[in-house]
């Protein structure tokens, strides 16, 4: 490198703010925040009225942006929450060598398949350690927060209270580098259906759910359930064959039990009905075989 790594961290920091990403510094050469913690508070300066932690204090002003980076190399974390982000962060296994668990990455096309969509296009980075991050433009209206496991094994993500080291930072393992794609993408709504929190039914009873499928999985069938159990009259009968659907590729896929699918729903439409019973059974069966039909043979992938 012949160039100065303050000034390459100076305008890539610049550059996420650019983009409207709101950024604070990192240590020189790690991933902790450079800004002092609740603990060591000395209530000055922008603490004056209370602790100020990084998510408060991260910016996208050039001018606060250029007095921090012009004298020390810090690396660059991206406060999600502020930012209006949410990061899909692709682990790898700790043990790359002896493990043959699959990385977040390959988990993650896996899922994608069996969803039925493609993996979304948008702007990524390659972080240290080998894995990537899949930055989103989060939904209005709804405030997610950290997750660690939801999606899948080594797929977690971080939106409020949470940050990304960004494009241009160095670790001792390695770089994180930008790789494709300009923009962030808004969050595919079947993401989003797994990473928000389950609404509290407002006048449907709560319908209880367990399985042992997988998180995601798991997840998929407590949405649909909820939204099968809380959606007005005028609707639910579209909502039910929606959902018979959409669960009906994690049956396909291995991944849940049609027993167990035909009961959730079945009770979450038995909780709020205006139709008999067996017309709703006849919806969920209609749209399952359908569902199912349409495919098998996709398969798990790794
Ligand atoms: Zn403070």
């Amino acid at each position: 490198m012949t160039h100065d790594p303050r000034s390459a961290l100076l305008h890539a920091a610049l550059d996420a703010a650019e983009r409207g990403w709101h950024v604070f510094p990192l240590r020189p050469g790690t991933k902790r925040p450079a800004l002092h913690g609740e603990t060591a508070c000395p209530h000055t300066g922008p603490c004056t009225t209370g602790h100020q932690k990084w998510e408060q204090r991260a910016t996208t002003d050039p001018d606060r942006i250029r007095a921090a980076w012009s004298h020390t190399p810090f690396n660059i974390g991206i406060a999600t929450g502020p930012s209006g982000l949410v990061v899909i962060d692709l682990d790898m296994p700790k043990d790359k060598g002896t493990s043959d668990a699959p990385s977040g990455a390959t988990t993650f096309k896996a899922l994608c398949e069996r969803a039925g969509h493609a993996v979304p296009d948008t702007y990524r980075t390659r972080t240290a350690s080998g894995g990537e991050h899949l930055y989103f433009t989060a939904p209005d209206g709804i405030r997610l927060s950290n997750t660690a496991g939801t999606i899948g094994e080594l797929v977690d993500t971080r939106a409020w209270g949470g940050y990304v080291v960004a494009a241009g930072s160095t670790i001792p393992t390695g770089r994180y580098e930008a790789l494709c794609g300009s923009v962030a993408a808004p969050l595919p709504g079947w993401l989003q259906t797994i990473l928000q929190p389950a609404p509290k039914p407002t006048h449907a009873r709560s319908v209880p759910v367990s399985t042992h499928a997988p998180a995601y999985a798991a997840a998929a069938l407590r949405n649909e359930v909820n939204n099968v159990a809380t959606a007005t009259d005028g609707t639910r009968n579209t909502t039910l064959l929606r959902a018979a659907r959409a669960l009906g590729r994690l049956i396909a896929s291995g991944d849940l039990h049609r027993t167990e699918v035909e009961d959730a729903l079945s009770r979450a439409a038995a909780a709020n009905a205006t139709q008999s019973q067996h017309y709703y059974d006849d919806v969920i069966s209609r749209g399952l075989g359908w569902s199912i039909a349409n495919n098998r043979g996709k398969g798990r992938a790794a």
